[in-house]
């Protein structure tokens, strides 16, 4: 059981979520767009910035040899945390949306020829649209839509009639940054693979809020982002079978990837090296595996039941509000919530919020196409994670309420 003291032992952790801002208390709901850093990992920033800093896996020195191990336990660390089969399938990248260009990239000048196929959804971010807009452009393959329904939820029925031997990769969200719900990616990837297509999830949310087995999910590919998972900006993996990676091209060349170069050829290291050219983030990637420590050091149970909790409160607070409409109702929602009300604009309610001390996104959100199926032109996300708490809800749905007044 989620316990208020463990929540607020969890909340100790954060010195953002101590700040005050325009003078009141924060309530920080955008955690969708990025979630606070706790005391361990801006510490080991700070040491690694400060002292231990040596360029890795080049130099013989004492400062190089411990950046390389504590960015080679971060591979390790993440390894496990996904239960992937080995370290060889952890590509850093510099983010979810590196992630996906690099598969976007790499994949298609492999695998796909000029009529071939690739699906995304409607209601993805832009980080899953324009890479495959543009790995189009290059192959000459053709781009399908999966579309979603008056909920939020995939079209399933729609899927079957896309899938035929001609698609070579389908890209979806796991959890959409807009809907907060979470897709069925079992049954898309068992769909895909009937047909040999290959399955992309852009991990970006699904990440924080879901418990992740490569594995057992049987995904190609698994994209995320360090800063959205409590780690640092700059930071990412691309999860990938390793069979594929080794087939894949690199996509960047540069230091590090390589086995051997003579002026007019190149060999290349095997995976994950061939795909980090140049000097990576090592200390954001290290600090991201310090990330994921301290996420394992909560219950998996107590994280679950704290989730359910602020999906459940937060859902009824806004029900509660007049002429509010709620974006994605669905049984598979995870604490992500966005909406309009009737005769106010998103941004308006958002700027008036900030006022108040709360912090929540506003706008498209990175998904124009999902906007348009919508019939806006924005929305307002509120995006939750387990160290926010039902009080900040409650003060969250009467600073909306306030708002909603000044602004009618
Ligand atoms: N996909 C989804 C679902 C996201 O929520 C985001 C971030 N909002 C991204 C992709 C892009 O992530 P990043 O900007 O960290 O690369």
């Amino acid at each position: 059981m989620a316990t208020i003291e463990n929540i607020s032992q969890m909340r100790d952790k954060f010195p953002a979520l101590r700040q005050k801002v325009h003078g009141k208390d924060l309530i920080y709901f955008d955690n969708g767009a990025t979630a606070q850093k706790p005391d361990s990992v801006l510490s080991l920033l700070n040491e690694m910035n400060s002292g231990t800093n040596g360029n890795i896996h080049r130099a013989v020195h004492e400062l190089s040899a411990k950046c390389t191990s504590l960015y080679e336990s971060a591979r390790i660390t993440i390894k496990d945390f996904i239960n992937a089969h080995s370290t060889e399938e952890i590509i850093f990248t510099s983010g979810t949306t590196a992630s996906i260009n690099l598969v976007a990239n790499s994949f298609t000048t492999k695998f796909i020829a000029k009529g071939d196929t690739i699906i995304i959804c409607e209601a993805d971010h832009h980080s899953n649209i324009v890479p495959w807009q543009m790995a189009c452009e290059r192959s000459g393959a053709i781009l399908k839509i999966l579309p979603i329904d008056e909920n939020g939820e995939w079209m399933m029925d729609k899927l079957e009639s896309l899938i035929d031997e001609s698609v070579k990769i389908i890209s979806v969200a796991h959890i959409s940054n807009v809907l907060g719900i979470a897709n069925p990616v079992e049954k898309l990837i068992k769909i895909a693979h009937k047909v040999g297509a290959k399955v992309l999830l852009d991990g970006a949310q699904g990440i924080v809020h879901e418990n992740i087995d490569v594995k057992k999910l049987d995904c190609d590919f698994y994209a995320f982002s360090g800063h959205k998972l409590y780690g640092p900006t700059g930071t990412g993996v691309l999860y990938g079978k390793r069979e594929i990676l080794e087939d894949m091209g690199p996509w960047m060349g540069g230091g590090d990837m390589v086995e051997s170069v003579s002026l007019f050829k190149t060999s290349y290291a095997p995976p994950p090296l061939k795909f980090e050219a140049g000097t990576p983030n090592f200390i954001g990637a290290a600090a991201l595996g310090e990330a994921i420590n301290f996420v394992q050091q909560f219950d998996r149970e107590f994280i679950r039941d704290q989730e359910y909790a602020l999906t459940t409160s937060l859902l009824e607070g806004l029900k509660s509000i007049d002429g509010v409409k709620i974006y994605g109702e669905s049984k598979h929602k995870l604490p992500i919530y966005s909406f309009n009300i009737e005769g106010v604009h998103h941004s308006d309610l958002a700027m008036l919020l900030d006022k108040m001390g709360v912090a929540v996104r506003s706008g498209m959100m990175c998904c124009e196409p999902l906007m348009t199926r919508f019939h806006t032109t924005g929305m307002v996300r509120a995006s939750l994670l387990p160290y926010n708490t039902i009080e900040e809800i409650d003060l969250f749905i009467t600073a909306v309420q306030k708002a909603v007044k000044m602004l009618k």
